[in-house]
Order: C-alpha cells, then structure tokens, then sequence
C-alpha cells in the first residue's frame, strides 16, 4: 500500500510539474499578459507540490522551506486573482489593495515562522497568520469562481462556455488544494490518501483543458454557434436587403462562431462595411495599423471589385484562434464573398431594369403624341376629308393605318408595361359583358385583320364579368394580332367566347407556325421572344404575352396556351364570372 502510495504521489507531483509546463509553454507561444498570471500560479503551484521532496534531496533547512511553502502559497493564490482581474477588471484601487493586503499577509506568515509539522503546538500569532493565509487564499480562489460563473450568463455560447470553463478550473484547484493539503493528511487513511491521489490526477488534466481549451474542446463549444449560422446564413446571403446589411449581420456570426466580441469588414476600396462591437472609428484605426498580431485575425475577402478583408479580434473570453478557428472563418469568408457579390449585381440589375423601365415609360409617352398625329391624319386622309388623293397613294393608305394602329399597340403595351413594373397599374373593375367586350376589341383594330377571315362565336346571352373593360380588351387585341403575325395572309382565325362553370373562356385559335413545347416556356416572360426563322420578321417586343397573363392574373383568372408546330396555337383567357 505504501509504494502504491508513493508511486501516487509521484504522479501527483508529475502531473502539476507536467501542467505547470505545459502552461508555461503555451505562454512563450502566446505571450500574452493575461496568461503570464496563470502560468505564475500554476507554476508556484506546482513548485509548492515538489517543494518538499526536492528540499530533502538537497538538505535545506526546514524552516526556510516552510517559509518558501509559504510564499509560494500565497503567490499561487494571488496570481489566480490577477489572472481574474486580467479577465474582468477589479478596478485598479481593488487590485493595489489586495497585492498590499497579500504582501503584508506573506510578511506576517513568514514573520509567523511557522512549522511544518502539523503536530507542532502553536502560538496564538501563528494561528492568527495560519487563519490569515488560508482565509486570504480560499477567497482569491472562491471569488472568481462565482464571477466567473455569472458573467458565463447570457453570453453567446463559445466565450459562455469559456468562462464556464474557468469557473470550474478554478473549482478544480480548489478540490486539488483543499484534497492534498487538509483532506488527505487529516484522514490519515492510506485507502483514503490513495482515493485523494486519483482525484487529484483526474482534475489536473481537466484543469489543463479548461485554462488552455484544446481544439476538441473549442470545436465542442462552437457547434451551437455553427448550427445557427450554417441555418441562417441561406437567408443572410439571398435575403439581405444591401452589404453593409449582410456584412454587419455575418460579421456577428463569424465573430461568435469564434468566441470573439468584435470585429470589422472592410470593402475592396478599404471603406468600412460593417463594424461589431466597437465604433467605426475605432475599427479605421486598427484597419491602419500595418500587419497581423496574435489577437486579431485578418481573412482576406476575394470579391469582383477586387480584395476586401474581415477583421476579427479577440477579447479578454476568447478561447483561442488556432488553425481550426482560421479554417472555419476563411470557409465563412467564401460564403460572405459570394453573398456581398450577390447583392452588389442584384444592386445593379436592380438599377438596370428602373433604367429600363424608365426608358419604356418616357419613350411610349413621347412616341404617343406624333403616332396619334399621324394616324389622325391617315384616316382623314382614307375617308377622303383632305381632298382626292391619287389611287396608287389611296392602295397604300389602309396598310398605313394599320401600321400606326400596330405602333399605337406596342406603345400601349409599354406604357402599362412601364406601369405594371412601377405597382402603378390600377384595375378599375366595372361589371361587363366579357362577350360584347370580345367583339368591340376585335372591332377596334379591324385595319389588322382586315387580311384575315375572323371568325367569333359567343353565346347569345351576356357573359357578366367584374373586369377592367380597357384591360381585357388589351388582351383580346394582343393575342387576336399575335394570331395575324404569326399565320399566313387570309389564313382564318377562331374567336370563340364560352362559359363553363363560374368562368367565362375567350380563346383565339390560328393556323400559324404554332410554337414548340420548349418555346412554349418562356412565351410568358418579358421581352420573351422566340428566335426562330418564321418569327425573323415580325416586328414585336415580346411583352404581349406577359402582359397580358399578368392582367388574367389580376383578375383571378388565367392565360394559356395549346400549341403544335406547323399546326397552329390556341391561347385561352379565363375571367371568373360575376357571382350574382
Ligand atoms: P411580340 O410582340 O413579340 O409578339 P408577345 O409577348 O405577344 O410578343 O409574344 C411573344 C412571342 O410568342 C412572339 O415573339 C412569338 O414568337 C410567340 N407567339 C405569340 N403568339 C403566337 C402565335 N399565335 N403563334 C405563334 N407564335 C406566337
């Protein structure tokens, strides 16, 4: 049992030395501040387990030993709080009166000349430093792990659990302290010292993870972090309205991801996007300093108009930027390229097609004026109102007509097109035939079909619609010219008004060069267009058709399309009927 003891304490021993050093280490990595008052207290801790054992070996004397025990105590528990303050400042008045408080704690101990043998009888003085010492330690030690614990609440979950973390190492060194020093000799037990020992040794490495988080630990803490974002960031990249929108919305998720309380992103031109948890000045100051340094970690964003960088900084609960934590942001980077990239071109589509919009809007407005000079005069001039004209000039004169009447059409569909596109198109809806309205349209361009048999066939009775007379028979107009352009000079066309169920159906049947089911597609877009030989020289902007589903639509009803190559097409409006 005594070897296994001993053997035990070795361990023990080894596993503080092994630590202390592992901490130290990391510390000559790092080298920053917040971490040297760890390493001193684990150091001094470690150097206050194997104190006595190598004290024997060289032969000092035993009270200076005691004394160094001491010290190196009450250092230990000291640095612990100053890592503390390092994390969550005490404020500085606090923090000079507590290392007066420890030195003048550590004189009177020393001063105590205390012994090391717990047998000993004591003076009420080295009882009162006793008392002292140990009251002084367990606060530095308690004290954190409280505060630590409760700034934990509420934080995003990397730096929470970090803090969490902390807490329970600071517990942890507790247990070992109070198991090694109090617990163990007073037991007395050998069972019982071997039960300590096992403790102990399981802590050490747990406090190891928590002081320094190992990448398993880290990529454990940033899972929940990684989850949302990865579940956010479809509508983070498609649906953010601008950049700076999306930066500062992908900046907050990139910096929790990795535990870090701020950052920036810069644009291709060095101007400030988006800025998180610090002023934008603040942010242009630190984008001017030159290079890297170890808390803050630049990823470079490659976007179309040239470099852009996100900046992340770490702060007093960040667990750590290793590889894993560069890995996981430059990932990230590619999707916030992507998606600053997005908005930018949705920006300039956005831009184009006002540009375009407008462009329709102002040239329909101003090609009105002249067209209805023109075609005032034309007829005039066919019904013979401004005197005799020559037969060959009066052949041509109705072609003319018809001609103006196909402009006046295409004007009128950008006009409403330009409207539709702005929400400015306002249905005003009156109870009408659907039937009569059918036949006043065809009426209406009659120079156009004049070429063509057109043949209606309508119920007798009316078919009572709630419609914007003038937009319905846009439609009808559009589909009944389209049926001209696209078949053959004097081939018929069939306008057939019907009524089935609640719906009243016009549908404009051709014989023409009928379109194919892949063209068929894209009939409905705007500016949509088929290529093809047969429709080379037919004039048209291809807006027709789109423009009159979306009016169907704004009644509730439809547009469709039955068609073979070769064969001829069928398109169908259907109206819901009135209900009374
Ligand atoms: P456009 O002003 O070009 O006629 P539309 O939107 O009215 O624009 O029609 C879109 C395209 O659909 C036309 O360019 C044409 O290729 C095709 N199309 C429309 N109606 C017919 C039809 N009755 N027969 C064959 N093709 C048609």
């Amino acid at each position: 049992m005594t070897s296994v003891l001993q053997a035990l304490d070795i361990a023990v021993q080894a596993a503080f030395v092994a630590l202390a050093l592992f901490t130290l280490t990391d510390w000559v990595r790092h080298r920053d501040r917040q971490r040297l008052w760890l390493v001193v207290a684990l150091v001094s801790l470690s150097a206050l387990v194997v104190l006595t054992p190598a004290a024997a070996l060289v032969g000092l004397p035993v009270q200076l030993v005691t004394d160094l025990a001491l010290v190196l105590f009450v250092l230990s528990g000291y640095a612990l709080l100053m890592f503390r303050n390092s994390l969550i400042p005490l404020g500085r008045r606090l923090a000079a009166a507590i290392t007066v408080w420890t030195v003048l704690v550590a004189i009177i101990g020393v001063a105590a000349g205390l012994s090391s043998n717990p047998q000993a009888q004591q003076s009420p003085f080295q009882l009162a430093a006793v008392g002292l010492i140990v009251i002084t330690w367990v606060l530095c030690v308690i004290e954190p792990i409280f505060r630590l614990g409760l700034a934990s609440i509420g934080r995003p979950s990397v730096e929470g659990s970090r803090l969490r973390s902390l807490s329970l190492g600071y517990a942890g060194l507790v247990v070992v302290i109070v198991a090694s020093t109090v617990a163990g000799p007073a037991l007395r037990s050998p069972t019982a010292a071997v039960v300590v020992d096992l403790i102990v040794l399981a802590i050490v490495p747990l406090m190891y993870a928590s002081f320094a988080p190992p990448l398993w630990l880290r990529q454990l803490w940033s899972r929940p972090e990684e989850e949302e974002l990865r579940s956010a960031l479809h509508e983070l990249l498609l649906y953010s309205a601008d950049r700076a929108t999306l930066a500062s919305r992908a900046l907050a998720g990139g910096a929790r991801m990795v535990g870090a309380p701020a950052g920036f992103i810069q644009d291709s031109d060095g101007s400030m996007l988006a800025a998180h948890g610090l002023t934008q000045k603040e942010a242009a100051a630190l984008a001017a300093q030159p290079g890297t340094s170890r808390s803050m970690l630049r990823i470079p964003l490659d976007l179309t108009q040239g470099q852009g960088m996100m900046t992340i900084l770490a702060g007093p609960f960040t667990p750590l930027f290793g590889q894993w934590e560069i890995s996981r942001l430059r990932g990230f980077a590619v999707s916030i390229t992507a998606g600053l990239d997005r908005v930018l071109l949705t920006g300039r589509i956005v831009a184009l097609e006002k540009a375009k919009t407008d462009f329709l809007d102002f040239a329909s407005h101003e090609l009105r004026g002249p067209i209805t000079v023109i075609k005032g005069y034309l007829t005039m001039i066919a019904a013979g109102s401004l005197g005799d004209v020559p037969p060959k000039a009066a052949s041509v004169v109705p072609l003319l007509v018809a001609k103006a009447d196909e402009v006046n059409s295409m004007l009128e569909q950008m006009i409403e097109t330009s409207r539709l596109e702005e929400g400015r198109l306002a249905l005003r809806k009156e109870r009408s035939d659907v039937a009569s309205l059918t036949e006043d349209a065809i009426q209406n361009i009659g120079p156009l079909v004049s070429d063509h048999e057109v043949n209606i066939d309508r119920p007798p009775e009316p078919l009572w619609a709630d419609v914007d007379p003038d937009r319905l028979q846009i439609v009808v107009r559009n589909l009944v010219s389209n049926a001209v352009k696209y078949s053959a000079a004097g081939a018929p066309i069939a306008v057939t008004v019907a009524r089935r169920d609640h719906h009243a159906f016009v549908a404009v049947t051709d014989t023409g060069i009928g379109i194919n089911k892949d063209d068929q597609r894209s009939l409905f877009t705007r500016f949509g267009r088929i290529q093809s030989a047969a429709t080379a020289h037919t004039s048209g902007a291809g807006l027709g058709l789109w423009l009159s589903r979306e009016i169907a639509r704004m009644h509730d009803g439809d547009l469709t399309v039955e068609s073979e190559p070769g064969k001829g097409s069928t398109f169908t409006l259907e109206i819901p009927l009135n209900s009374d």
